[in-house]
């Protein structure tokens, strides 16, 4: 099928979906009930659409994703964001390899082709520059296990894996081996939904190659592929471990760009650094107000709490109004009446 074809006008990108679809949907991609969801409108600043996870009410549990919001994801009324690991078991029902750069897709179709030597039949879904890259596992497998497979795949074709220095390349869902109590690890955009964030303003709705351009064909495609064995990925991963250069990296929790629990208008610190790893309990970026004066060239003056990215610190002595007078968003002045 022509890549070109992929962008055929939808005048409607709203869908007829029904609870069928959504249980088609849970079997396939759902590993644990918390969820995010893709803000509706853009950020008024950045232009973004961010992920928030939606919140509790108080004194209650936050809402688990039910059927029903599976369906309107599909149907388009809402877009979800879908964590891979299920903290109980470590385990994930698919493994996806997200690509979004210049030369994205040649890199996922040339993995696709050599996964497929292996007997894996792996999906691929079209996104904003690059794509997905999705296989699923007959039983839910080991995250880290998910994680070495596509390492050493990826690093035999030669293939950029972003982290371990390189800024672009292909990123591996799950991104942990494991997660801790009270973690998500990071969630992926759920496929077969409406992506508010594409370029168009209306959002698109990015589909599978090999399938008609229906939510029934696109669902029957995916129930269809030949999903791995247990025995097939023990056989994979026999003997091999994550490559020293991501080792690292693959305990890192989370990385937090996407994800926020407060409204959306409010000032956040994540919105304007870039954070260049975890340290104990805090983000390390480089100050913005240290930047400006052509300091903190190793970029990791500033903290920023994991648990709380609301509080954040200069080593060097900044202080909150210097970052936000740098960031063009200066603090507003108290009026005292
Ligand atoms: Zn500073």
């Amino acid at each position: 099928m022509p890549y070109t074809k992929c962008r055929s006008a939808i005048v409607d990108l709203h869908l007829h979906a029904t609870a069928e679809m959504a249980a088609a949907f849970h079997d396939l991609f759902v590993n644990r009930r918390a969820y995010t969801l893709q803000s509706m409108k853009p950020h008024p600043e950045t232009e973004r659409h961010y992920y928030f996870r939606p919140k509790a009410q108080e004194g209650r549990h936050p809402p688990a994703l039910s059927l029903e919001t599976l369906r309107r994801h599909l149907a388009g009324e809402l877009t979800l964001g879908l964590y891979s690991i299920n903290p109980k078991t470590q385990r994930s029902k698919w493994v996806a390899i997200d690509a979004d750069y210049k030369n994205a897709i040649e890199h996922l179709l040339k993995l696709q082709y050599e996964l497929t030597l292996d007997g894996v039949e792996p999906a691929l879904e079209k996104s904003n520059r690059g794509g997905h890259l999705w296989i699923f596992f007959e039983k839910p497998a080991l995250a880290r296990d998910c994680r070495v497979y596509i390492y050493h795949t990826a690093l035999r074709l030669g293939l950029p894996i972003k982290g371990a220095g390189l800024p672009e390349g292909i990123e591996i869902f799950p991104r942990q081996d494991e997660i801790g109590p009270g973690e998500f690890g990071n969630a992926l955009r759920a496929p077969l939904g409406i992506h508010r964030g594409a370029k168009e303003s209306r959002g698109w709705r990015f589909w599978f190659y090999n399938a008609d351009y229906t939510l029934a064909d696109q669902l029957a495609y995916l129930q269809r592929l030949r999903k791995v064995t247990e025995a097939e990925l023990g056989r994979f991963v026999a003997g091999k471990e994550i490559p020293a250069e991501f080792a690292q990296h693959s305990k890192r929790p989370e990385v937090p760009e996407r994800y926020y629990t407060s409204a959306p208008s409010e000032f956040r610190i994540l919105d304007f650094v870039q954070v260049q790893r975890q340290v104990g309990r805090n983000w390390i970026a480089r100050c913005p107000s240290c930047a400006r004066a052509g300091r903190d060239r190793t970029g990791d003056n500033l903290a920023i709490s994991v648990e709380e990215p609301r509080k954040y610190i200069c080593w060097a002595g900044c202080t909150k109004e210097m970052i936000r007078e740098a960031l063009g968003r200066p603090i507003a002045q108290k009026r005292f009446a």
